[in-house]
């Protein structure tokens, strides 16, 4: 579509990351942008830079054919309120033809304007992505780049200094670039068909198609994660940045109690466990995730269970309790939070819960997206005292702890 004056540019965003990436570890492990920093994969963390921008319209990942289910697994719980993320692009066997995969993915509907980043540079701040998109308002290619501060050496094959290069002029490529959609898209067809395979970046097949690209200054800090000792570095970063943004500490308590009834197994946390008795009560009676739901829903002050699903709601009926515990992830996901740790203790004279602990903690896990070391799960009996000691019901304590951003930044529309 052409370009309005009076209107705002649509902007889309090719994240590539359709590399092997054994570079970074060794050749079998997970390709480098799946590889967690700050909690999360790479990939993740790169896509919800785009997602979370209001100035992108579409974000198009470009993965490796061989990565479809490794790609859905990284991409769970993403920015919630996300431009369009498109369906992931299978790339080529070069950067190039991933580009150009993902372009085509473009054209049916195309947009003004699209910059092309790697996923392997997961620290692009969003001022970066507004001074791309300004610079491309006078020029149709625009290339993110540092001025080059090191002195450089030309090196021979025996490791001996040949000469010393001059760095009068010389800029050090990043990404994103940025480009007019039709330009690009025109250069990358072009350079496919008359047999081009060799180029290194976008910016070098638009070079090549006689097109002039700007420099835009970026920060020395938008490092492209190669290594192993990158990606560890790029982790401590990460979890420092996450910290640092939800400095806003909360930790939420829950109770709950269901009396036994006739039956022949409890849910727990999840997990069936054969048992003399059920729990009764509405949906699935799983009190250890019931209270659970109130831990989380305490972090944010926003009620309790009965108050967002109702005893008296037949919709609840027998209902799976994980739905509970996603919907209170779900609110503080709502507020940006993020859930750090939760803890559960099961008081109960029987059944036995230490069989079962592992599954119970996994399925927590699963539930929250949460890795299994923030997930605790503990039981105890009441030394045959009260309620629980009489085996007429089981409870369940849980705390949840979550970080928030700091609470000027926090959406607390409900
Ligand atoms: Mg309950």
């Amino acid at each position: 579509m052409p370009q309005s004056p009076l209107q705002s540019p649509t902007v889309a965003v090719i994240v590539v990351a359709a590399g092997s990436g054994s570079r970074a570890g060794e050749p079998d492990s997970l390709p480098k942008q799946y590889r967690p920093i700050g909690g999360r994969p790479m990939l993740a963390a790169t896509l919800d830079l785009f997602l979370s921008d209001p100035a992108i319209a579409v974000v198009v990942p470009v993965i490796h054919g061989d990565h479809i289910d490794t790609y859905r697994a990284a991409t769970v719980g993403l920015h919630p309120n996300a431009a369009r993320l498109h369906e992931a692009v299978i790339g080529g066997s070069t950067r190039q033809a991933s580009v150009l995969a993902g372009l085509q993915a473009l054209a049916g509907d195309p947009p003004d304007l699209v910059l092309i980043h790697d996923a392997a540079r997961p620290f692009l701040k969003r001022e970066t992505v507004a001074a791309t998109i300004a610079a491309l308002a006078k020029c149709p290619a625009v290339l993110v780049a540092s001025p080059v501060v090191d002195t450089l050496k030309r090196a021979d094959a025996a490791g001996a200094v040949a000469d010393t290069v001059p760095r009068h002029g010389l800029w050090a490529a990043q990404t994103p670039q940025g480009f007019d959609f039709a330009a690009i898209l025109a250069a990358h067809r072009r350079a496919a068909t008359e047999g081009r395979a060799d180029f290194t970046d976008d910016a070098a097949v638009a070079e090549w198609a006689g097109i002039t690209v700007r420099l835009v200054a970026g920060p020395a800090d938008n490092v492209k994660v190669t290594t192993a000792q990158d990606l560890a570095s790029a982790d401590r970063k990460m979890w420092m940045q996450t910290f640092a943004a939800l400095a806003d500490i909360r930790v939420g308590t829950g109770y709950d109690v269901h009396a036994f009834t006739t039956g022949d197994h409890v849910t727990l946390c999840g997990v069936k466990i054969a048992h003399s008795h059920a729990l009764s009560g509405h949906s699935d009676a799983d009190v250890a995730l019931h209270a659970l739901t109130d831990a989380l829903l305490g972090t944010i002050g926003d009620g309790d269970i009965g108050q967002h699903f109702p005893p008296s709601d037949n919709r609840w009926r027998g209902a799976d309790s994980a739905l509970f515990v996603r919907d209170a992830a779900r609110r503080i996901q709502a507020r940006g939070g993020q859930i750090a740790h939760v803890d559960i203790s099961i008081i109960a004279e029987a059944p036995k819960i230490g069989p079962h602990r592992e599954a119970m903690r996994a399925r927590v896990a699963e539930i929250l997206g949460l890795s299994i070391d923030r997930v605790g799960l503990k039981a105890t009996t009441n030394e045959k005292l009260g309620f629980v000691g009489r085996r007429e019901g089981l409870a369940a304590i849980a705390t949840a702890t979550v970080r928030l951003p700091l609470p000027s930044d926090q959406d607390i529309t409900p």
